[in-house]
């Protein structure tokens, strides 16, 4: 595709934002109706999902028919193989492959044509650009270097050129690769720019003043926030997305919710079979709409979100949804069926003194494992205190136990999570 598409592209997804909402819808639609015939004529696994259904494409008209069509499973794409999922005809040499974290079983290759590719990165361009990023900005990404991509000619320019900081550095490396570079946009993990605020906070660095920070794929808690908001004394901004759809949501700066790329995917909140009401909590369902290497619809990415229906006061036309604090992966349910969102740890373990850095585990329904760097304040009630504090929040009937680790891995992605369960949730 030719460099002035791409740019076309960009031109074509930002005035997207502004349509009339009946415009968008007549989009999207038209967008699904295509991707599903495509997905039916010409992938093994959609045409034999469908048959197995009995539905045809025509069958699906606009996103009130997508009901019709079973969902898409993480445990479908990891037991077909890659052949069925792709199109016909893709040769993967022209593609951009990349996997899943698999923070929860067996990572999975998903396939971008070049096509995708830049659509995606247009969509993301945009949220970046309503938010500050300017053409010759620089723009620092701590991320997986697994999934880091070469240049593309405008970036050899240095235009939207993103500097791409290895998240499985230490932050002495990090801010030492970043001193006289002077970022003025900090984007990326939201768990690593946290540590890194800490990092410049704690040694008092003074040249690192960005002016706007992107946090993405996990916003931990509302204190997180707040902390890099102040170390860096900005708004931040997020986003929300998957490795499978890339980025699908966004706030703008009015911060009252995420305004959904509809123009790109669309969303489901699902309860029970059924869409839920604006304001209640839904697994999320999602159909990609550019990526025709790889059609995925009605993807059940094992997320929840919120959708809204209010109207956002910077006027975009993009619906808002909201999301809920932490990952699926990151809440908790004990034996009595209660469910902890992951904020519980940072308010469980801020009180108590001679906690560093932690990270909880769930093993089983009543254990959780507590991995603890000690900071100076340790002392020998600190283990006790910590057992007794967990289990007046979760349960008498619940097993903790603490050990005291040097530091705290990262997952397989690179990211740094205080709660990681390895239990199925009943929602
Ligand atoms: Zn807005």
């Amino acid at each position: 595709m030719g460099s002035l598409n791409k740019l076309r592209l960009l031109h074509q997804v930002r005035k997207n934002q502004w349509l009339k909402p009946s415009e968008l819808e007549e989009l999207q639609n038209r967008k699904l109706r295509a991707m599903v015939k495509h997905a039916y004529e010409n992938t093994e696994f959609y045409h034999r999902k469908f048959r197995d259904a009995e539905i045809r494409p025509d069958d699906i008209k606009t996103t009130e028919d997508l009901y019709k069509i079973p969902f898409t499973t993480k445990e479908e794409l990891r037991q077909n193989s890659l052949g069925s999922m792709l199109a016909k005809g893709i040769d993967l040499n022209k593609c951009h492959v990349t996997e899943t974290s698999g923070s929860t079983g067996i990572p999975t290759k998903v396939v971008y044509d070049s096509y995708a590719n830049d659509f995606s990165k247009a969509v993301n361009l945009r949220s970046h650009i309503e938010n500050g990023l300017k053409l010759r900005s620089k723009w620092v990404v701590f991320g997986d270097p697994n999934h880091f991509q070469k240049p593309q000619w405008f970036q050899k320019l240095r235009i939207f050129s993103p500097n791409q900081i290895s998240v499985f550095d230490s932050v002495d490396e990090q801010i030492s690769s970043l001193r006289n570079f002077n970022p003025d946009v900090l984007d990326g993990y939201t768990s690593s720019i946290r540590l890194f605020a800490q990092a410049v906070e704690e040694k008092g660095v003074e040249d690192i003043k960005p002016g706007v920070v992107f946090g993405t794929s996990e916003l931990l808690d509302k204190e997180t926030r707040k902390y890099i908001n102040s170390v860096f004394n900005v708004e931040m901004v997020d986003h929300f997305g998957c490795v499978e759809l890339n980025r699908t949501a966004w706030e703008c700066s009015e911060h009252m919710g995420y305004h959904m790329d509809v123009d790109s995917v669309i969303t489901e909140f699902i309860k029970d079979g059924e869409g839920v009401a604006a304001n209640e909590r839904g697994q999320i369902v999602y159909t990609g709409l550019y990526n025709y290497a790889m059609p995925l619809i009605r993807y059940n990415i094992e997320d929840i979100g919120i959708p809204s229906d209010e109207y956002c006061a910077c006027g975009r036309s993009l619906p808002l949804m909201k999301v809920v604090e932490g990952r699926t992966d990151s809440f908790m349910q004990v034996p009595s069926g209660r469910i902890f969102s992951p904020i519980i740890w940072t308010t469980i373990m801020r009180k108590i003194p001679g906690v560093g850095q932690f990270k909880a585990i769930q093993e089983k329904k009543d254990l959780i494992r507590l991995l603890l760097v000690k900071n100076e304040n340790f002392a020998e009630n600190t283990v006790y205190q910590i057992e007794h504090d967990i289990k007046e929040v979760m349960g008498q009937d619940v097993e903790v136990k603490v050990e005291i680790v040097d530091n705290i891995p990262k997952d397989k992605s690179g990211k740094v999570r205080s709660a990681e369960s390895r239990i199925k949730i009943n929602w």
